[in-house]
C-alpha cells in the first residue's frame, strides 16, 4: 500500500470534525485513501458508523481515538490506534475524559460570560449537536458572534492556553492514558509533537516521558508538515527507537491545509506505526 494513501488521524461529528463519519469515508475513498483512522476527541462514537462505511468503499477503517493528557502540568495529545471499542479500560478511560471536558466547558462559557460574549456554551452545546463539546465549538460560536473574524484569530485572543477565555483542564496523566492503550493491546502514538510550541529541550523531555510511559510511535507527517519539520521529528523518532505514524488530522473540508490523505511519504529507514497491525507490504 502506499504511504500516500493512508491516513491515521482525523475527525468527525462524533467530536469536532463538520463531516459525519459515513460523509468523512466518502471523502477518504474519494481522495484515495485506502487505510483510514478515525480518531475523535476523547470519544469512540463514530467508530461504528465509519466502519460500515469503509466496507462499503472498500477501504480499511483502523478504529482509533485521540485521547488528552496531561505531563509535567502541559496538555498533549495520545492518539491510540487499533482499539478494540468495547475494551473496559478505554470506556472507563472516556467516561473520566467526558466529566473532565464538560466541567472545562462550563469554566469556559463562564469566563466567556465574563467578557460579555453570552449564551457561547448553550449554543456550542446545540452546534455539537450530541457531540462532547470542544474548543472548536466553542470558538465557531465565537465567530459567528463577531468575536473573531477566523478560528484562528478566536484562539489567539480568547481559546488558546492562558488567554483570558480559556480554562485548564485536569486531564488524565499521560502514564494512565498509555496504561490503558496498552492494556487494551492498542498502539499509542504521540500526536502532531511540533504543534504544542514546545522549546526542543521540552520536546525532547516530552518524548522521554512518553517512552517511560509505553508511547510506541509518534505522528512524523502531520497536517502541513514542511519537509524540515518531518526531518526533526524523523530525527526524535530514530533517537527513541519510536515507530511512525502520518496523519492529516482532518476536520473540515473548508480547511484547506489540512487535506484528507495525500500526505508525504516517510522517511524509508523509519518502521511505519501500521506494520503493528497489517501485513500489507508498502510499495
Ligand atoms: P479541545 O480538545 O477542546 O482542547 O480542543 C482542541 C481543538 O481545537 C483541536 O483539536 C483543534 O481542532 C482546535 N484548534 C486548536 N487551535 C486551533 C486554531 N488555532 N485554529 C483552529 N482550530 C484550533
Ligand atoms: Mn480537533
Ligand atoms: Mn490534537
Ligand atoms: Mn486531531
Amino acid at each position: 500500500m502506499r504511504h500516500s494513501s493512508i491516513d491515521l488521524h482525523t475527525h468527525s461529528t462524533a467530536s469536532d470534525g463538520t463531516l459525519s463519519p459515513t460523509q468523512l469515508v466518502r471523502a477518504a475513498a474519494e481522495a484515495g485513501v485506502r487505510m483510514l483512522a478515525l480518531t475523535d476527541h476523547d470519544t469512540t462514537a463514530g467508530v461504528t458508523e465509519a466502519c460500515t462505511a469503509a466496507v462499503k468503499h472498500g477501504i480499511q477503517l483502523v478504529p482509533g481515538i485521540e485521547l488528552s493528557a496531561m505531563h509535567r502540568n502541559r496538555p498533549l495529545h495520545v492518539v491510540w490506534l487499533a482499539i478494540d471499542p468495547e475494551h473496559e479500560a478505554l470506556r472507563a478511560g472516556i467516561e473520566v475524559l467526558t466529566r473532565v471536558r464538560r466541567e472545562r466547558a462550563r469554566a469556559m462559557g463562564e469566563e466567556l460570560r465574563r467578557l460579555g460574549y453570552v449564551d457561547v456554551l448553550e449554543q456550542a452545546i446545540a452546534l455539537a449537536d450530541g457531540a462532547e463539546v470542544t474548543r472548536t465549538h466553542l470558538a465557531r460560536v465565537l465567530v459567528e458572534q463577531g468575536a473573531a473574524r477566523s478560528m484562528n484569530e478566536v484562539f489567539k485572543r480568547y481559546l488558546g492556553r492562558g488567554k483570558p477565555g480559556y480554562a485548564a483542564a485536569q486531564w488524565p496523566s499521560l502514564d494512565e492514558v498509555v496504561a490503558w492503550i496498552r492494556g487494551a493491546g492498542g498502539v499509542a502514538v504521540l500526536a502532531h509533537p511540533l504543534a504544542y510550541r514546545w522549546t526542543g529541550a521540552w520536546l525532547r523531555r516530552m518524548i522521554e516521558g512518553f517512552c517511560e510511559a509505553g508511547g510506541e510511535a509518534i505522528e512524523v507527517v502531520s497536517g502541513q508538515t514542511t519537509p524540515s519539520e518531518m526531518a526533526t521529528v524523523a530525527g526524535h523518532a530514530r533517537r527513541f527507537g519510536l515507530l511512525a505514524s502520518q496523519g492529516s488530522d482532518f476536520h473540515s473540508p473548508d480547511v484547506p491545509w489540512h487535506r484528507i490523505g495525500n500526505l508525504p511519504a516517510l522517511p524509508d529507514d523509519l518502521q511505519p506505526v501500521w506494520t503493528r497491525w497489517s501485513t500489507t507490504p508498502s510499495d
